[in-house]
């Protein structure tokens, strides 16, 4: 099979845990399973999101769009970790709520035993998928440890199901949902706030602007550069653009071999792939390095 089947096949395992987990925890009264669904449903977006970018970066950039679709998963993310975070928030405060009152809560047992159960051994069927990817591919090695901790937390849902059922201890079903709440605002966070950065092209991190005009202004013919902007379209490419004030007054076609040089500098330093520079000499302007 396919890695992108595989990962089709994860999604579809995952779509049914969901849903059969939703719906048992509306019926069944457990906020336990709810919020292991969600966590369930944050994974699936999550594999979704890497599915649509790999189609979405085959796309070519148009006249209208120069930049394809690149951002698209960017994007994604953002709102993707916004909802998320949203949702554990309300299982958190859901689940505070239910545990003052928790001796009263009717809770089925055996719906979430079982439900439980299943979660563990669709994830289970994932982590198998997903194994032999995981020795070779960063992304999926993450995927693929993210699955398997997904299965303990089924695990715990199942453990707090039993406990509920043979010990009545109903209070179990408000505490697994707080944990699993706050977890997944601890991992979505990350995410937000990763791609918020992205998308409010902010200076990406391992970047330091000092250091970089210093390298630049060693070259003999640079008097210095100023005037830069720096930022990542995507995870992967980061675009820079800067005026460099040149100690002599050349011909533009002397400045090919300086730019090369200077886009040499950047690309192996700070792995900037995309540069665009503006050559002056005795230009009256504004040279602050940042405006
Ligand atoms: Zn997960
Ligand atoms: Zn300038």
């Amino acid at each position: 099979m396919k890695r992108e089947s595989r990962l089709k096949w994860v999604i579809l395992l995952n779509v049914i845990i969901t849903a059969s987990q939703i719906v048992g925890g509306i019926v069944g009264n457990s906020m336990a399973l709810i919020s292991d669904a969600m966590h369930n449903f944050s994974d699936v977006a999550a594999l979704a999101l890497s599915l649509v970018a790999i189609v979405l970066a085959k796309k070519e950039a148009t006249y209208s769009k120069s930049f394809g679709y690149k951002r698209a998963e960017v994007l994604a993310a953002f709102v993707n970790s916004a909802v998320i975070i949203a949702v554990a928030i309300y299982i958190i405060i859901e689940s505070i709520q239910r545990l003052q009152i928790s001796q009263s809560l009717q809770i089925n047992n055996d719906l979430v035993i079982w439900l439980a159960g299943i979660a563990i051994v669709a994830n289970g069927l994932s982590v198998v998928f997903l194994a032999k990817d995981a020795k070779n591919s960063m992304n999926m090695k993450s995927a693929f440890l993210h699955l398997l901790s997904d299965t303990l937390f089924s695990v715990a849902v199942l453990g707090g199901g039993l406990a509920m059922k043979y010990y009545g201890v109903t209070w179990v079903d408000g505490v697994l949902s707080i944990l699993i709440g706050v977890y997944l605002i601890a991992t979505s966070w990350r995410l937000l706030w990763d791609s918020a950065k992205i998308l409010m092209q902010f200076v990406p991190e391992g970047i330091d602007i000092p250091h970089l005009v210093m390298e630049v202004e060693q070259l003999k013919e640079v008097k210095n550069i100023h005037h830069i902007h720096i930022w990542q379209l995507d995870e992967y490419t980061i675009h820079l653009e800067a005026h460099v004030d040149l100690r002599k007054d050349l011909n533009v076609s002397e400045t090919h071999e300086i730019q090369k040089r200077v886009e040499e500098l950047l690309h192996t330093n700070f792995s900037i792939g995309h540069i665009t520079l503006q050559f002056e000499h005795g230009l009256d302007e504004n040279k602050k390095l940042i405006q």
